[in-house]
């Protein structure tokens, strides 16, 4: 089952310390922070938190359980068609062989079927309803960590 869902959201935020490339490796310290934030009873609070380390605004959006709810199923739903996707492109190839004129198109809807699932599947299991500023690699240095695997 994926995490529970609390009426304020484990999920931290973090602030980014440093980040620094040595030739081919990069290396990122940050440090999280609870967002402790209710959740509204229905749709989506957005609130500007004051960062723990910098003190610099953060934008938060927290969503309500159901619409939390619904983001965990459309993931879900997300993962099912990527998984059916997997399965009609292999039982194509096994229905026509590997020398079909159409092969190239099973094979990138195979992968594109393994990607879709496998990036839906860990979406559902780490939804917290919990939006930021932003992305890691494209926000600046405060982000929401999404795939948080500490305290629930
Ligand atoms: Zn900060």
């Amino acid at each position: 089952m994926p995490r529970k869902l609390r009426h304020v959201p484990s999920t931290p935020y973090v602030h980014l310390v440093s980040d620094s490339a040595f030739g081919s490796s990069r290396i990122r310290v940050d440090r999280n922070h609870p967002i402790g934030l209710e959740r509204p009873a229905t749709g989506a609070h957005r609130a500007t938190l004051s960062c723990a380390t910098c003190g610099d605004p953060v934008a938060i959006t927290v969503l309500s359980l159901t619409a939390t709810k619904l983001w965990r199923l459309g993931w879900l739903l997300a993962s099912g068609l990527g998984l059916a996707l997997v399965v009609t492109c292999a039982l194509s190839v096994i229905g026509t062989g590997p020398d079909g004129d159409a092969m190239p198109l099973l094979t990138l809807g195979f992968l594109t079927g393994i990607l879709l699932s496998v990036y839906a599947i860990l979406h559902w299991w780490h939804e917290d309803g919990v939006r930021g500023p932003g992305l890691p690699w494209r926000s600046g240095r405060h982000y929401v960590r999404h795939f948080w695997a500490g305290p629930r």
